[in-house]
């Protein structure tokens, strides 16, 4: 199988030296791309500004940095695979304009007006065809499952892979996640606290049982 994977954040330029992005670490999506790979399974990796390596031969690694282009890698190699891990925290905001030149400190109060960015994983949804599965992850704080199903069926994800943000050690930059996944016929798994690499076998074991 060739099976897409998206991780990391994604850095949403302001001007030449700031920009707006998050606290992801890569971490998670990495794990899931080395254990696809280890599976025999090829990996399109597409990965946002992290400082990570990705070791295993079968992955190819594709660099990019903002939302825009993250969705546009995603929207040229999901053809030819038959899933997609979507596991970035891609920014839900982009400056309407950046600046060529660095902004200078005035006095006054900085505006800087946001439009949405595209939404990848409803793209992906909306357009795969019916041999392709696709697998998103909901961060919460807050109404965790109501929120995740929501978000599973506006996207037409086939599993969605639920973590929040009140679990501790779970989440961003840790080594350990704790998860749930709820597929799309309403079934449950709740896991305990394990490592990513435990974590990431468990969400490829329930891909495999769909594909
Ligand atoms: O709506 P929300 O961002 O919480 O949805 C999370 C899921 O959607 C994740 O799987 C994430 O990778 C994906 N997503 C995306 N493109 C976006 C926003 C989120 O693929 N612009």
């Amino acid at each position: 199988m060739e099976i897409l994977i998206t991780a990391g954040p994604t850095y949403e330029k302001i001007d030449p030296v700031r920009f707006i992005g998050n606290h992801s670490s890569g971490k998670m999506g990495f794990a899931l791309a080395e254990e696809c790979a280890a599976r025999g399974h090829k990996v399109i990796l597409i990965a946002g500004p992290v400082s990570l390596k990705s070791k295993h031969k079968n992955i190819k690694r594709i660099d990019v940095v903002s939302a825009d282009d993250m969705y546009i890698a995603a929207m040229k190699y999901f053809k030819r695979c038959d899933a997609a891990i979507l596991c970035a925290a891609v920014a839900d905001f982009t400056p309407v304009i950046t600046s060529d030149n660095k902004i200078k400190r005035e006095g006054s109060n900085l505006v800087i007006e946001l439009k949405p960015t595209k939404d990848i994983a409803a793209w992906l949804g909306a357009n795969k065809q019916s041999h392709q599965k696709i697998v998103g992850f909901a961060l919460e704080t807050n109404d965790e499952e109501t929120n995740a199903l929501s978000k599973m069926k506006r996207k037409n994800l086939d599993f969605i892979v639920l973590n929040s943000l009140n679990d501790k050690d779970a989440c961003f930059g840790y080594d350990t996640n704790k998860i749930t996944i709820i597929n799309n016929v309403g079934d449950k798994t709740v896991y305990p606290l394990k490592s990513k690499v435990e974590v990431a076998e468990d969400i490829i074991n329930k891909l495999e049982e769909i594909l």
